[in-house]
């Protein structure tokens, strides 16, 4: 069948669901939460299986990044659904007495959830999460780029939820196009800024409003007063630790000052050896990088001319195995590919600086980032930074971590995204708050209605 018409019916079939009133009731919303939540512990070995053939990614990180975080926000979303989903009484206001008045949550609709590769499993069903606890319908379309987990995911997504309301399309370019040709209540879409552009474009036909979770060069700002230990392998855990850097939160560069570079690279360096040892491309620690399209890209990085003999450390990589070691390089120049795109792979440059505080104008000098990341036990310079640092996120004295707490929310800002979601951000990001209010019969004043005369006019 054409994309098109693949695309046209998925959404025709859920608007009917819809417009049925089963996605509405919080027993609804509920049955399909623990379906997503049994889904993840039941199948846990074959969603493992699956990251595996598509990253290489270590049975750990699959656990504790991926399916870990999708039983915890189903099981966050369970708890407080009642208390969401609740109408919140607001005050009524002078002008209207006698009335009441509330804010009532409504689901938007029949809404698209696009997904990227790096985390394929999370990134697919965290929103779907949120979707339904709002008590959407849900077309979901997984990356083409990580294939084995968007089949998985076709495959048990029918087994576990209501197929009448939740579906997926898998499919390339071709297939997200004609999807985007619909009209949808809502879009949801992670991935590169340039794809996000597209996403906006087709939503705006429709005036369809959008959340874009985008990436960017998320900076870590490392101070001398710190636990140099500590703060490396904080580093190491939130770059080569998170998909061999393929993260959107992976730390992009590292700003410190001249005279403590030495020390951070001799201690980052070490870390590094004893993580994943002497020799990297064999470490089953290690995801491999995901195609041979972003192993060229990252390759070329690395390769030109002017950031060549930049690095300190690592650079090795096996073409076969897509695979690509940790690799650190120190100050290679500002107008470098890898200090102007976002890096999204294992290369992580140092950049030095003669004073600490010259990193804000650096960091602010560039798009917002995702995430910023500040090691120091100075709290006049966190002040500062969280002061004067504009990013969707911002973690002192670790990396990536943030992204755990479901009391926070999760986006970017400028070029990095626009909403957020997790925890109740997710029901907010898929629900429309309703203005309600209540009138009575009662409490007419004269003054209200025409003839305006001055006399009424005096009154108020
Ligand atoms: P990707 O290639 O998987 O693309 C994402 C989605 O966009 C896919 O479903 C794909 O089918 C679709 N797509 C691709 N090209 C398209 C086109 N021309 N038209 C319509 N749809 C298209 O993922 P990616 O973009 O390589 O992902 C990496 C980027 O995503 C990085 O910039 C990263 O920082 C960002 N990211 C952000 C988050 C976040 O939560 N903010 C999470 C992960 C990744």
């Amino acid at each position: 069948m054409e994309a098109v018409t693949v695309a046209a019916q998925a959404r025709e079939r859920l608007r009917a669901s819809f417009a049925s009133g089963r996605t509405r009731p919080a027993a609804w919303r509920a049955a399909q939460l623990r379906g997503l939540l049994r889904m993840a512990v039941e199948m846990e070995a074959e969603i493992c299986a699956a990251l595996r053939a598509d990253l290489a990614k270590p049975r750990t990180e699959s656990y504790v990044h991926e399916i870990s975080l999708v039983t915890s926000s189903c099981k966050f979303a369970l708890k407080n659904l009642q208390k969401w989903m609740k109408p919140k009484k607001v005050p009524a206001g002078l002008l209207t007495f006698p009335s009441t008045a509330r804010v009532t949550a409504e689901p938007l609709g029949v809404v698209l959830v696009i997904s990227a590769w790096n985390y394929p499993f999370l990134l697919a069903i965290d929103p779907v999460i949120g979707a339904i606890a709002a008590g959407n319908a849900v077309v979901l379309k997984p990356s083409e780029i990580a294939p084995a987990t968007s089949s998985l995911l076709a495959d048990l997504l029918p087994q576990y939820v209501d197929s009448s309301c939740i579906k997926v399309v898998e499919g390339g370019v071709a297939e997200t196009t004609a999807l985007l040709e619909q009209k949808w209540d809502k879009i949801f879409y992670t991935g590169n800024s340039k794809v996000g552009r597209i996403v906006m474009s087709f939503a705006a036909k429709h005036l369809t409003p959008v959340v874009l979770e985008l990436g960017g060069k998320c900076p870590v700002v490392v101070d001398s007063n710190i636990d140099l230990h500590v703060t490396a392998k904080r580093i190491a855990a939130g770059k080569w630790g998170c998909n061999n850097g393929q993260a959107c939160i992976s730390p992009d560069y590292i700003i410190t000052t001249k005279s403590f570079a030495p020390k951070l690279l001799d201690s980052l360096s070490k870390v590094l050896e004893k993580f994943y040892g002497k020799d990297p491309l064999r470490s089953a620690d290690l995801s491999r990088i995901v195609n041979s399209n972003h192993f060229n890209r990252l390759k070329a990085l690395m390769d030109e001319e002017m950031v060549y003999d930049k690095i300190v450390f690592g650079g090795q990589s096996d073409e076969q195995q897509l695979k690509i070691a940790p690799t650190l390089l120190l100050d290679p120049p500002l107008d470098s590919a890898i200090m102007k795109e976002e890096v999204f792979g294992p290369l992580l440059p140092i950049i030095t600086v003669d004073k600490i505080h010259e990193s804000f104008a650096l960091i602010n000098s560039m798009s917002k980032p995702l995430a910023a990341y500040l090691f120091s036990k100075d709290s006049k310079l966190k002040h500062q930074f969280e002061r004067n640092v504009s990013a969707g996120g911002m973690v002192f004295n670790d990396t990536s971590i943030h992204l755990t707490n479901q009391h926070l929310p999760f986006g970017g800002v400028g070029e990095s995204g626009v909403g957020s979601y997790h925890g109740t951000f997710s029901f907010d990001a898929f629900a429309h708050k309703k203005a309600v209010l209540d009138r009575s019969f009662l409490g007419e004043a004269k003054a209200r209605y025409p003839p305006y005369t001055p006399g009424k006019l005096k009154i108020l």
